[in-house]
């Protein structure tokens, strides 16, 4: 089984408001959309671990009305994972994910099998830091662009051969020179991006994004399945230990240093949050994440995104946020 990543195409679309409200976040309606439009007609089933919940509501209206779907699965994770039952409760659950995938492709899964994909995927993970390690250095050989391009392909690619493309990138990087002004370094902030366009705009206008805080970059591969006679548990840990997102953050919000580590890691002189339009958890998050960078010396710009979004507003603002960086003498 291949799996893949449901992502939105950033186009005008009339599909998706008879089955969800329009003020849901534009990455909930654009990828129901593209279940509706066809776009993921090769993909047999549908799984959701438990996000937030407008995407809970897209992923019913998925299995309910894109026909291409023969089956489906959803995973309860619990939103607390800072309490003390959260593990167990989510191990239970990646068992019964096993026990449905088991029944559904008539395969056992066994323990040899699991530890075999886990080394796979922790692979990946070790590479894909490896190249965004590139990002630390002054005029990094990774651009904010190429590195999104790596994370999210990784969400569709066979482990294998990205794994195996990732190599010869990490061969051919240390000979590289870079023909570009570095500019200003941006950290991003925010939930769903993969909007190639509006990266490239932002590394075209005198600075470069060099380290991310989202479920499409950073999140996704940060931490490793650790090694554990149950392979089940390890999976399971694993997605409680990750760098939380705002749904899985509280009481403590354990995101908020990490968010400022990244940034002083990768050397970020600024921040800019990248917020879906009606995303409760990321705009809760916000107003104290924005103080917690700010005390720290990160300045930070606050740009709100639909499914379509016309370049050249946000070109004008980062301009702007650029000239007020540098007349400020901040950098
Ligand atoms: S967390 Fe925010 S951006 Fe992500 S699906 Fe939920 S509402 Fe949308």
């Amino acid at each position: 089984m291949l799996p893949v990543r449901v992502l939105g195409a950033h186009e005008p679309q009339n599909v998706s408001e008879p089955h969800i409200f329009g003020m849901f976040c534009p990455f909930c309606r654009d990828s129901l959309a593209q279940g509706l439009l066809g776009r993921f007609d090769y993909a047999e089933g549908v799984t959701l671990t438990q996000s937030c919940i407008q995407y809970r509501q897209t992923f019913g209206s998925w299995r309910l009305h894109v026909p291409t779907v023969k089956w489906d699965y959803y995973s309860p994770m619990p939103n607390d994972v800072q309490s003390p039952h959260a593990r167990k409760a989510h191990r239970a659950e990646i068992q019964r994910f096993r026990e449905f995938l088991e029944q559904l492709t008539g395969q056992k899964l066994t323990n040899e099998k699991l530890d075999a994909a886990i080394a796979l995927v922790n692979e990946n993970r070790r590479l894909l830091h490896a190249i965004y390690e590139y990002r630390k250095e002054a005029n990094p050989k990774v651009t904010g662009v190429e590195a999104l391009y790596a994370a999210l392909t990784a969400q569709f690619i066979d482990k294998a051969e990205h794994n195996a493309e990732l190599k010869k990138v990490l061969a051919a990087l240390p000979a590289r020179k870079m023909a570009r002004e570095e500019g200003i370094r941006f950290m991003t902030i925010g939930s769903e991006n993969d909007d190639v366009a509006f990266m490239a705009m932002v590394e075209s206008v005198g600075s470069t994004i060099v380290i991310d805080d989202q479920c499409s970059g950073t999140r996704y591969f940060w931490n490793e399945s650790k090694p554990d006679a149950d392979p089940i548990k390890a999976i399971a840990e694993r997605y409680c230990d990750r760098p939380a997102c705002p749904t899985k953050d509280y009481p403590n919000h354990t995101r908020f240093d990490h968010v400022l580590n990244l940034a002083k890691d990768y050397k970020a002189q600024a921040a800019v949050f990248l917020q879906q339009k009606f995303c409760d958890p990321h705009e809760g998050d916000y107003p104290d994440l924005k103080r917690h960078l700010e005390a720290a010396g990160i300045p930070t710009l606050f740009l709100e995104f639909d499914i379509t979004s016309p370049i050249e507003p946000f070109r004008i603002r980062i301009e702007a946020f650029l000239e007020t960086l540098r007349e400020d003498d901040l950098f």
